[in-house]
């Protein structure tokens, strides 16, 4: 997946950074060595990113249109059927949501019936974990089963906040690299 996506994630993230650099500044070379640098990542990087990313969300809906299948677990689901009266079992029939174990709940429908078309969860204040906690959590599901955990390309391809917070790190190796001059829009502090 990450081979398919590459040439596609390269671009977004060079695309984000040329528009904050003044021509000039900087190397192809040393852009391409930040990029490589930067995606990298240990636990600490990605808690920066779930400290930030409600800041640097577009609410563009995209990952409530792709992600599939959205796990719930049991409580959560309880709590969104009182909350828009529709009943349990109605719902998971509706929603196509289905169990292996009672207890994690996977739901199938995409885009997700929650989503308006408006791009505002209708569920909002108890949508489940994993909606709480992404991309960032998706990003330490995938660096525990790497051993060289990187920042994944679908996920800058797909996700604003990804796109923002990778280009934020390409470009703070890039002014805390030795360099003469430094011409950068708003990120030269
Ligand atoms: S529950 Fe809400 S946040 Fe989660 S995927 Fe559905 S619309 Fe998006
Ligand atoms: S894809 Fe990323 S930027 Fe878009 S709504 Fe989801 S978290 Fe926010």
């Amino acid at each position: 997946m990450a081979e398919m996506f590459e040439p596609e994630f390269l671009a977004v993230i060079k695309g984000i950074i040329l528009e904050k650099i003044i021509p000039g500044s900087f190397s192809a070379a040393q852009i391409d060595d930040a990029l490589e640098k930067a995606r990298i990542v240990n636990e600490l990087d990605v808690v920066q990113l779930l400290q930030k990313q409600d800041t640097l969300c577009s609410k563009c809906g995209c990952c409530c249109r792709i992600c599939t299948p959205i796990a719930i677990k049991k409580d959560e689901l309880s709590q969104i059927s009182n909350y828009l009266s529709y009943p349990l079992r109605k719902m998971r029939r509706d929603l196509n949501i289905t169990t292996k174990n009672g207890q994690i709940f996977d739901m199938y429908q995409s885009p997700c019936f929650f989503l308006s078309k408006d791009n505002v969860c209708m569920v909002y204040s108890f949508r489940p974990f994993v909606c709480r906690g992404f991309p960032a959590t998706h990003m330490i599901t995938e660096g525990l089963e790497k051993s060289r955990p990187t920042v994944p390309a679908y996920l800058v391809v797909i996700c604003k906040a990804v796109q923002a917070w990778y280009a934020q790190r390409v470009i703070g190796r890039l002014i805390s690299s030795d360099l003469p001059s430094l011409k950068l829009h708003g990120y030269d502090k």
